[in-house]
């Protein structure tokens, strides 16, 4: 091997030196030689690998993974907006994850983000690490555009950064041919805090005139989220994006029992009246439906604490809420794999988007649950198990209520938008591993509630479930269904 240069230091950074190109001038070549000038939207595509956010098969584990068969994003960069259209198939085998799994053939998925998006605030971060272009586009649109040089890896840089409108720090390395390598910024996560996320660009080669990377990589809080090869690009597309903003769910209660309440509006989330204290099970979402679930907990028990939180398992939309339950002051029960791994990311800044834990910081307090944990007073039990052999995530609770026949989980039986009334053709491992639980423990279940309401809001009877895995025909079911 030759000798290594004297400069090959990690990301050395030099000052401008006297006569060099000013921030302006640097980006505007740089916007000149990937053809961003006159771009008003773009469109690529291509295939690949899309990873997952904090659907883990394990917490801390890497992101799961689904192959991308299809990939096509459309950017508007005025205003700013994009749509995602992409063809998944299954990618982990046998399935572990959340995210959608398991995925039976193709799955189609639209996905798009406007100035009207709940994340918009975040979409020139998302995007430039996404395209080229978008880092260039948001960088014009900065009002703190700065330069650095660097050298790193044996090359010189050129180091572009600015603020986002997220409030991100977004840097951009710039190569001798003014193509932007490496691109790295921070999106908040409710869970997660600040997410430091990072692109690759690399391949760079002439599509249809302008210079776009053959490969795109791209990584969140360390691990792949995004890995493309691109095919195609086309310039100044129309982009008529509109915005998939799903309709406000209305919050309402609804009695499970004596002072077991279920509360839709959201993830459902059940308050279990104790003498002394009021648990809530599950905190999912985020913080605006944690906030309202407190609210409404505080309003059906007046005068008790909130107690305990019971989380059925980390994926991040299920933890989403948790931090303002610790802020509340409630103790956080969840799987003992769980504990570290909360521990360790509510350590992070949440700089971006300080929530209430962020401004009011207090040490969390937790139960690790083993195997099961009776939860009683007396009067009201709470029966809590962990899932066995359950490929979703394998720290995953389910809280059974034995006075009232309920079993609440999350993620093991989504039901679908209208009732079940056939076995479909391909029976979900996570269904069939909750069903062998219940059997296992020998528990009467009479109805489920899902964290995942289904759309019509109907209640779910554990028939359901079991026509679902196919153990009892649809006739027995409608028979089932008639006669109540
Ligand atoms: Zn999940």
């Amino acid at each position: 091997m030759s000798r290594k240069p004297f400069y090959l230091l990690p990301l050395l950074a030099l000052p401008l030196q006297a006569g060099a190109a000013t921030p302006a001038q640097t980006l505007s070549e740089v916007a000149s030689a990937l053809g961003a000038e006159s771009l008003q939207s773009i469109q690529f595509s291509g295939a690949g690998s899309d990873y997952a956010l904090g659907q883990f098969g394990h917490a801390g584990e890497a992101w799961p993974k689904f192959i991308d068969k299809s990939y096509q994003r459309v950017v508007s960069f005025a205003p700013w907006a994009t749509e995602l259209q992409r063809t998944r198939l299954q990618g982990e085998n046998p399935p572990r994850g959340g995210g959608g799994q398991p995925i039976f053939g193709e799955q189609q998925q639209t996905q798009s983000v406007t100035a009207e998006s709940p994340s918009a605030i975040s979409l020139q971060s998302e995007l430039a690490v996404t395209l080229p272009q978008a880092f260039i586009k948001a960088a014009q649109q900065a009002s703190d555009l700065k330069a650095e040089e660097q050298h790193a890896g044996g090359k010189h840089y050129t180091v572009l950064s600015f603020t986002a409108p997220n409030k991100a720090r977004t840097r951009g390395w710039v190569n001798a041919q003014h193509q932007i390598e490496r691109v790295e910024t921070q999106i908040d996560n409710p869970v997660y805090g600040d997410v430091n996320y990072e692109a690759q660009f690399s391949g760079y080669r002439d599509f249809g005139g302008v210079q776009f990377p053959g490969h795109i990589v791209q990584k969140a809080g360390g691990y792949p989220v995004l890995e493309l090869n691109v095919s195609e690009v086309k310039l100044n597309v129309p982009a008529q994006i509109k915005a998939s903003v799903p309709p406000t769910p209305v919050l309402a209660s609804e009695p499970l029992g004596k002072d077991v309440w279920l509360i839709s509006g959201g993830y459902a989330a059940v308050a279990v009246g104790f003498k002394d204290h009021v648990l809530i099970i599950e905190g999912g979402q985020n913080d605006q439906r944690s906030e309202a679930v407190i609210a409404e907990a505080k309003r059906l028990f007046p005068g008790k604490k909130i107690g305990a939180l019971v989380n059925t398992h980390a994926h991040f939309d299920h933890a989403g809420g948790l931090r303002n339950y610790v802020a509340e002051g409630a103790t956080i029960i969840t799987h003992e794999s769980n504990v570290p791994y909360f521990q360790k990311v509510w350590a992070n800044p949440h700089r971006l988007a300080p929530d209430r834990l962020a401004l009011h910081p207090r040490p969390a307090k937790f139960r690790a649950v083993k195997d099961e944990l009776l939860l009683s007073d007396g009067e009201h039990s709470v029966q809590l198990f962990r899932l066995q052999d359950f490929g979703h995530n394998d720290g995953t609770l389910v809280a059974y209520l034995p006075n009232e026949k309920v079993l609440v989980e999350a993620d093991a039986f989504n039901p679908p938008a209208s009732p079940l009334t056939q076995t479909p053709a391909s029976i979900s491992p996570f269904q069939q591993s909750l069903v062998a639980n219940i059997e296992a423990r020998k528990l009467v279940v009479e109805r489920i509630v899902p964290i995942h309401l289904p759309a019509d809001n109907r209640k779910i009877a554990y028939t359901e479930l079991l026509t679902a895995v196919g153990r009892i025909d649809s006739k027995a079911q409608l028979s089932l269904t008639e006669t109540k």
